[in-house]
């Protein structure tokens, strides 16, 4: 008995309980504020939600309380960092990603400052207080018995609150997003820093001397809810309208997640080499070669899968470095604008540029401007299954028709001036079909994304046959393998890396 009470110590589990709660309250519950929901049950699974953060928390505060000088040096740290984290969420609608840490770290240490004031230093002196506070009382009146059986307690909830399907929701929460982020962060780092060299120097070249090229990666847009493909709703007004656009409808793509779509579409990957996503470098290696000068414009995080090909360009930018999937305020491809105009207007005559859109990503609402809430009513709950089918499908549909808007105001700037752009999306998406929403599970709906080019006059008078082409080939079946070919093939660019089987453009 007395080896039991011994192990209950109140007064550890009492400041563990605390300095729990504080973090709960101080800091996590930034990350859920501002969370749509729509009745009590949605409330209910929110809190749930919050609970397991916490827990987790609770594990490894425990874990750190045990040793007083780690406690002594971890506590008042990880509070300072969770302060500042919390603020910029509050305040600015961000979160710890490893896009923000490139853009601190790596490109521009100026956000981190520009973004210092007096509420931010406050909020930070308040927590350091609580934090020396807890330390203090820690080492005066805590002695810790039996310090390994509380370990492995405190190990056990820790691996517990972070496995199975707990694991996505805690990484990107405060505290343990300063971990995951880091990790993912330092991991992209060395990917980038792996040779890749797939191709021989001075393979590809070209006669053209003047090209604007641009790829569209958009996200979730199945092909059949556009109306230049015969869906029934008027969800692309202004492409449907516009002569220059090729719509294929019948794309097949065998992945159906972004993180491995898009190393398929960007390299020489098929289904009988798929390894060279991940072995390879891509297309872009081979623009540059043929004097291309290459963009690329992120409104998506940095995955490890594809952070490769985002560093292969001669410029990456990233718009809304610190949006992650936990946040629920507008998210718009719009920002990709500026930057955009930017790139194809510089003193370079051939350049690629490459935009990286959330397009349809889930919490639809978010992807689009309100003036864009043309089919209603529309979802309200962050849980799937609190909404109806036809909210659903009517806020993804809003997405495309933002998703219309987007590509036309990317091709007006294009008009004058020989230049192609391809938009294919990484994937489809579930809108109830047999129940299934999003894209979790493997369905059939996933397979066929939206696939569009649209080329200037200019374009068709420099390349006639490459747009009859293109226009011949629109309603046959394609494995998304074709792209890394058709798109050399667009830009005019000859390389012993090409394969004319697979190109649209099969002269
Ligand atoms: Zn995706």
């Amino acid at each position: 008995m007395r080896y039991i009470s011994e192990i209950i110590n109140v007064k550890l589990y009492a400041l563990i309980v605390f300095s729990t709660l504080f973090y709960g309250l101080a800091f996590t519950l930034s990350d859920f504020y501002d969370s749509p929901f729509n009745d009590t049950y949605d409330l209910f699974i929110l809190t749930l939600q919050w609970g397991v953060v916490v827990a987790a928390t609770f594990g490894f505060l425990y874990l750190i309380i045990l040793n007083k000088y780690i406690f002594a040096i971890v506590f008042p740290l990880l509070t300072v960092s969770c302060s500042i984290l919390a603020y910029m969420r509050y305040a600015l609608q961000i979160s710890l990603t490893p896009m923000l840490m490139d853009l601190a770290f790596v490109n521009d240490a100026r956000t981190w400052m520009e973004n210092f004031n007096f509420q931010l230093l406050g909020w930070i002196i308040t927590a350091l207080t609580v934090s020396i506070v807890c330390v203090y009382y820690r080492c005066k009146y805590i002695t810790v018995k039996y310090p390994f059986i509380h370990a492995i307690i405190a190990i056990s909830i820790i691996i517990l609150t972070n496995s199975w399907s707990f694991r996505r929701p805690v990484s990107q929460r405060i505290p343990y997003v300063i971990y995951y982020s880091t990790k993912e962060f330092i991991n992209s780092r060395n990917i980038v820093k792996e040779k890749r060299n797939t191709f021989v120097k001075n393979d590809a070249s070209t006669k053209t001397d003047s090209l604007t090229v641009i790829l569209v990666l958009g996200e979730s847009l199945r092909a059949d809810h556009l109306q230049l493909n015969g869906y029934e709703r008027n969800t692309t007004p202004l492409l449907s309208n516009d002569s220059n656009i090729i719509s294929y409808p019948n794309i097949y793509t065998q992945p159906y997640y972004t993180h491995t779509s898009i190393p398929h579409l960007l390299t020489r990957a098929d289904s009988i080499s798929p390894d060279r996503a991940y072995e390879e470098e891509s297309f872009i290696s081979l623009f540059k070669q043929a004097g291309y000068k290459t963009y690329w414009i992120a409104n998506q995080e940095s995955v490890s899968t594809y952070v490769y090909f985002m560093n292969e360009c001669d410029t990456l930018i990233y718009v809304n470095g610190g949006k992650s999937l936990y946040i629920f305020d507008k998210w718009l491809d719009s920002d990709l604008l500026p930057d955009y105009k930017l790139s194809i207007n510089g003193n370079h005559a051939k350049t690629l540029t490459i935009l990286h859109t959330i397009g349809s990503h889930w919490w639809y609402n978010a992807h689009y401007p309100d003036s864009f809430e043309i089919f209603k009513p529309v979802i309200k709950s962050r849980v799937v299954k609190s909404n109806t089918r036809e909210e659903m499908i009517n806020s993804y549909d809003n997405t495309v028709i933002y998703t219309d808007f987007i590509i036309n105001q990317l091709t007006c700037e294009l008009k004058n001036r020989p230049a192609i752009l391809f938009y294919i999306s990484d994937h489809g998406e579930s809108l109830g079909e047999e129940g299934y929403y999003l894209h979790g599970e493997d369905r059939p709906e996933l397979h066929n994304p939206a696939f569009l080019i649209w080329y200037s006059d200019s374009y068709r008078e420099k390349f006639p046959q490459h747009v009859q082409q293109l226009i011949r080939n629109k309603n046959n079946r394609y494995l998304t393998d074709f792209l890394f070919h058709t798109i050399l093939d667009a830009a005019n660019i000859e390389s012993s890396y090409k394969n004319k089987q697979l190109s649209l453009i099969n002269l």
